[in-house]
């Protein structure tokens, strides 16, 4: 696995000292309370079990499914729904934890369905956001790292389902890329 890697972007070092930085913002930004995390699966499963055991308050978790790459190298350009049951957050805030921005169709899309469910506030963290034009209008209220456009892969990020469980971020090697 470590072999498809080209370079590593961002490693596990840096990215625990950033996440120890972020943790502290959203525990001094939100009012008292418990707060509704909602992890987007599966890009966001590492990012979030490592930022959200750095956040001392008391934290309600849920997860949901929604896909736009299918795996591959692209955004399709549709963000789907997956789950049959979409979670309760009337009346709450919501913090929305994604892997990555990229056209910001998928933060756009489950922010704005979070609203429609009646959720009192919806605040967005990402580990990774890229510095491109985005085809929606959408930043994130946290960014672990600004990264250029380009594709990348591990800590939670895939590539054909696989990749998720390497330590860092990295960029694969064009002999991995099928
Ligand atoms: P957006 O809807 O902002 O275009 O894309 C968000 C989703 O696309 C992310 O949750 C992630 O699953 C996927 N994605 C975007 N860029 C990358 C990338 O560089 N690598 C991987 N593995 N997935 C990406
Ligand atoms: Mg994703």
């Amino acid at each position: 696995m470590r072999n498809d890697i080209e370079r590593v972007l961002i490693d596990e070092v840096v990215i625990e000292k950033r996440l120890d930085a972020m943790a502290l913002e959203i525990e001094r930004d939100f009012p008292s309370g418990t707060l509704v995390v909602i992890i987007l699966l599966k890009g966001a499963l590492v990012f979030a079990a490592d930022l959200l055991r750095r956040v001392p308050r008391s934290l309600e978790i849920e997860c949901i499914n929604v896909a736009s790459y299918h795996g591959g190298l692209e955004s399709s350009g549709t963000v789907n729904f997956l789950d049959r049951d979409f979670p309760e957050v009337s009346g709450r805030h919501v913090l929305l934890l994604d892997d990555i921005l990229d056209t910001g169709r998928t933060l756009h899309a489950v922010s704005a369905r979070l609203i429609e469910e009646g959720a009192t506030a919806v605040h967005t963290a990402v580990l990774l956001a890229k510095d491109k034009q985005r085809a929606q209008e959408v930043s994130a209220d946290y960014v672990g790292f600004e990264i250029r456009d380009e594709f990348v892969v591990g800590y939670g990020l895939d590539y054909k389902g696989k990749y998720r469980n390497l330590p860092y971020v990295g960029v694969l090697k064009d002999s991995a890329i099928t």
